[in-house]
């Protein structure tokens, strides 16, 4: 491969994501040449792999997924800040245009014009990081303190996410939680729900090693949703219902069973993608007085979830599983795809 190329994973289609020599990126100005040298594999991209879309997100076009990275500053476009050069940084993968209304009011997470690392939302698609190389907004990038290491910070985009939808479910010391599944995105809420003073911490998935994750990593009770005790366990852990439940699961009978489980009054975050038509029992929205929010993305937090883990209030680590070599990006995503004794895989170079 000659220097002026790089290496990337294209998708072209369902389980098709092909080795490709691509011209590596320019960067114009404004933006930086980033080295990637971790990319965490995600549950959207898992999406995008085995459906070959996700939610209304349909791709037109070939293109590299990843949004879960950070590298270092190979290369300046014109006009960037000289000391970036060589920084170790991670980046957030969202680029919103800064001048519509949501961006105005500060939830630029709801952009109308967004651009998004590895995402198929926006068009043309945004290569992502499963790449050598990708070129990046130098308004995109944040540095790393030392003590940040590549697994960490290709983590702050979940952790991101995660704090987003602790967020949306308002104020929780204190509270009572539920989290409906035990994958990368449950079990960074369950440290942030943790973190956030929520009391106790319930988590419910179906495998056996995302329970035994879940209570290594500090939650207070980890249950199976298919056992015929599950409604009574989890009852008797929230003194007849959960104040607020984050649904990560993208599962419907998850998210019935978390309105099942609310007590009066209680908020439901969605977090997780679920299918396109799901049934509901609205009436005891209505009458229990739930409130159902969303959550996509995320803003304004990812300063914030950098100083979490650069002062060590929450411990990340725990969810790499498993880390490959950028070559080995077909085998990584088998494993993610899997799901068998593995919460968050990422590759590296
Ligand atoms: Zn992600
Ligand atoms: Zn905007």
């Amino acid at each position: 491969m000659t220097s002026d190329m790089m290496l990337a994973y294209v998708l072209h289609g369902p389980e098709d994501m092909r080795p490709t020599e691509l011209p590596r990126p320019e960067p114009g100005e404004g933006q930086v040449l980033l080295r990637v040298r971790r990319a965490g594999i995600c549950g959207s991209d898992i999406h995008y792999f085995t459906h070959g879309q996700i939610g209304r997100f349909v791709p037109k076009r070939p293109f590299v997924l990843g949004h879960e990275f950070a590298g270092e500053i190979a290369a300046l476009g014109a006009g960037v800040e000289p000391s970036l050069l060589g920084a170790r940084v991670a980046v957030d993968p969202s680029i919103p245009c800064g001048r519509c209304r949501q961006c105005r009011r500060g939830r630029y997470n709801l952009c109308l014009d967004m651009r998004f690392f590895g995402s198929a939302s926006c068009d043309p698609h945004l290569d992502g990081g499963f790449a050598e190389f990708v070129a990046v907004p130098a308004r995109s990038v944040h540095p790393l303190p030392d003590e940040i290491s590549w697994g960490e910070a290709a983590l702050l985009e979940p952790l991101s996410v995660a704090m987003h939808a602790c967020m949306r479910a308002g104020p929780l010391l204190g509270r009572s939680v539920l989290v409906t599944g035990g994958g990368a995105i449950g079990l960074l809420v369950v440290m942030v729900a943790r973190a956030a003073g929520a009391a106790p911490v319930v988590v419910s998935d179906p495998a056996p090693f995302a329970r035994r994750t879940a209570a290594a990593i500090g939650a207070d009770a980890a249950l199976d949703p298919t056992s015929a005790d599950f409604a009574a366990e989890a009852s008797a852990h929230s003194e007849g219902g959960f104040e607020v439940a984050f649904e990560a699961s993208g599962v419907p009978r998850a998210l019935a069973q978390a309105v099942a489980l609310a007590e009066r009054g209680a908020t439901i975050v969605q977090v997780g993608t679920l299918p396109a038509e799901v049934t509901l029992p609205l009436n005891d929205i209505m009458a229990r007085e739930l409130t159902l929010a969303g959550s996509f993305r995320f803003a304004n937090v990812f300063d914030a979830a950098l100083r979490l883990l650069a002062m060590r209030r929450i411990d990340v680590k725990p969810l790499v599983s498993k880390v490959l070599s950028l070559e080995r990006m077909n085998e990584a995503m088998a494993m993610a795809v899997a799901k068998d004794g593995v919460v968050k895989v990422q590759v590296e170079q």
